[in-house]
């Protein structure tokens, strides 16, 4: 796993507002709908080693797009989103703080 890459992608907004706009925008979120659960499916595959690398990663694409998708329907910020982001990774951190101390505690570690 490497930590110093950062998703940097490109999106061809334009087709994509073209897709919503000829589809419609609760069609698009369906189809965001399913595309998360092909992900998790593949996840499930992964984890009974099962997957293929290559699906995972079409899937995860998949799902990219979506997101992008449902960030131009709902008119959804980078700004926005980092700050989540930034906020529920400090929590993460946090709370794996939380769980080495009580597994040192009890001796686990
Ligand atoms: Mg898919």
């Amino acid at each position: 796993m490497e930590g110093d890459k950062q998703l940097e992608l490109k999106f061809d907004d334009v087709a994509l507002l073209k897709s919503i706009e000829l589809h419609g925008r609760k069609l698009k979120e369906v189809i965001c709908v399913e595309e998360m659960s092909e992900l998790t499916k593949e996840i499930c595959k992964d984890i009974r080693d099962e997957t293929r690398r290559d699906n995972l990663v079409e899937e995860f694409s998949d799902v990219l797009i979506c997101m992008r998708m449902l960030s131009l329907i709902h008119d959804i910020q980078p700004e926005e989103v980092q700050k989540w982001i930034e906020f529920k990774i400090k929590r993460q951190i946090e709370r794996d703080e939380k769980y080495v101390k009580k597994l040192k505690e009890a001796g686990d570690i």
